[in-house]
C-alpha cells in the first residue's frame, strides 16, 4: 500500500513509519515538525526508496490538497496530534486548531481525493486516537467500544471531538474509516516530556523524581511497538466504520510503574542509593482520571491480536534504549518547556 502517515516525526507515528516501510509499504511522512517532533526517530528508514517526507500542517487545507494530488495514497493514517495533556491544560487552543481543525482538514482533503478516485472501497482513512475520550473508570470495569465518551481534559475532549467528524464523515459521505483508541504507550524515542522517560532521565541525573498526587492513579500500558502493529493490522484488515480499542493489559499505578523503572535501574545502572529514594509526590494535575483500563476482545477475536510483551519486558527494553541513547534524549531536553512542571491550572 501506499499510505500517508500524518505525525510520522513524532513518537507512535515514528514507530508505525519504520514499521510500515519494513513490510514493504510506500510512506509518505507528512509532519508539521512542531517541539514534539524529531527526524531521527525515522532515520532507520530515511534512505529507503519506500519512504518519502513533507513537511506541512495540518491546518492547511491546500497544502494537504497538494499532498494527496501528488501522491494518490490508498490509505491514510491519521496521527498528528498535539498529544500533552499537561500542555492541553495551559493552552488549549492549539489542541482544538489542530486535533479537531486539523483532523477536519484531513477527512475534506481524503474525500476530495477518494471522490476523484471514483470511491474506491479499497480506500482507508484510519482515525488514531485514545482511551482517554472515555473518561475515567472507577476501581473495577473497562472501557469497551461501546462505553459512552466522558472526556475530562482540554486534550482528550479535542481527540473525542475529533473521532466523532471521523465517524461523521463515513455515516455521512461514506469515506471508508477505521477508528483505534489506545492506551498509553512507552517505549524507545518517547518525547522526554511524559511520564516514562522523565522518571529515566532524571533517575540517571540524580533528580526528584515527580509522581502526581498519590501515584495511584492508574493506566494500562502498551510497548509502542505493539501498537503500530496493532495498527498496520486495523488498516489491512479492520473492518470499514469499526472501531477497535487496544490496550496493553497491562495495568499499573504511577506509583507502582515508576517503582518498577527504579527497580530496573538499580540493577543495570546502579547509584549510591536506590533511586526510589528519588520519589517525590507532586500537586494532582487539574481533573487527572483516576482509572483507564480497556477491554480489548473486539481487536483480539476479530483480527487476532495481542500484545507481544509484557509491561516488565518492555520497560527493561525501554530503559535500556535510554542508556543506549544519550545522543537522541539529550538535545530534546532544551526544547520548549521540557523538565518545566506544566499543566498546573
Ligand atoms: P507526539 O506528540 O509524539 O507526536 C505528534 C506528531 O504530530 C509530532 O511529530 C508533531 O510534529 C505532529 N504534529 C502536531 N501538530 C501537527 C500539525 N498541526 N500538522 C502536522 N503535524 C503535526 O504524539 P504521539 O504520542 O506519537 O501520539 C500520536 C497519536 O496517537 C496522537 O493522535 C495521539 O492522540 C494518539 N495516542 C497517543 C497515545 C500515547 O500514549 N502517546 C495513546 C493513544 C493514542
Amino acid at each position: 500500500m501506499k499510505i500517508l502517515i500524518t505525525g510520522g516525526a513524532g513518537f507512535i507515528g515514528s514507530a508505525v513509519v519504520r514499521l510500515a516501510v519494513s513490510r514493504g509499504h510506500e510512506v509518505i511522512n507528512l509532519d508539521a515538525m512542531t517541539y514534539a517532533a524529531c527526524l531521527a526517530n525515522v532515520a532507520p528508514v530515511a534512505d529507503s526508496p519506500l519512504y518519502s517526507f513533507e513537511q506541512a500542517d495540518i491546518r492547511d487545507p491546500s497544502a494537504l490538497a497538494e499532498i494527496f494530488a501528488r501522491y494518490q495514497p490508498d490509505a491514510v493514517m491519521h496521527l498528528a496530534a498535539e498529544s500533552h495533556v499537561d500542555r492541553s491544560i495551559d493552552g488549549p487552543r492549539t489542541f482544538i486548531e489542530t486535533n479537531v481543525m486539523g483532523t477536519f482538514n484531513m477527512l475534506e482533503a481524503a474525500r476530495d481525493h477518494w471522490n476523484v478516485q471514483g470511491r474506491p472501497e479499497t480506500f482507508r482513512f484510519h482515525h488514531i486516537s485514545t482511551d482517554e475520550v472515555y473518561g475515567t473508570l472507577g476501581a473495577t470495569g473497562q472501557f469497551t467500544e461501546d462505553t459512552p465518551y466522558k472526556p475530562n481534559s482540554p486534550y482528550s475532549a479535542s481527540k473525542a471531538g475529533s473521532d466523532h467528524l471521523v465517524r461523521a464523515w463515513h455515516e455521512t459521505y461514506g469515506l471508508p474509516i477505521v477508528l483505534t483508541n489506545c492506551s498509553n504507550n512507552y517505549g524507545p524515542y518517547h518525547f522526554p516530556e511524559k511520564l516514562i522517560p522523565v522518571i529515566i532521565l532524571n533517575a540517571l541525573e540524580g533528580k526528584p523524581l515527580p509522581v502526581y498526587g498519590d501515584g495511584l492513579n492508574v493506566r494500562d500500558w502498551l510497548y509502542v511497538e505493539d501498537h503500530a502493529d496493532a495498527l498496520l493490522l486495523v488498516l489491512e484488515k479492520g473492518t470499514i466504520g469499526r472501531s477497535y480499542n487496544i490496550g496493553g493489559e497491562n495495568e499499573r499505578s504511577n506509583l507502582e510503574l515508576v517503582r518498577t523503572i527504579c527497580d530496573i535501574l538499580d540493577r543495570l545502572r546502579p547509584g549510591a542509593a536506590p533511586y526510589a529514594d528519588l520519589i517525590s509526590f507532586v500537586k494532582d494535575r487539574p481533573g487527572h482520571d483516576a482509572r483507564y483500563a480497556i477491554d480489548p476482545t473486539r481487536i483480539r477475536e476479530e483480527l487476532g491480536w495481542r500484545p507481544s510483551v509484557t509491561v516488565e519486558e518492555g520497560l527493561e527494553r525501554t530503559v535500556c534504549w535510554y542508556l543506549e541513547n544519550e545522543d537522541w534524549w539529550r538535545p530534546m531536553l532544551g526544547r520548549h518547556g521540557v523538565g518545566e512542571r506544566l499543566g498546573k491550572a
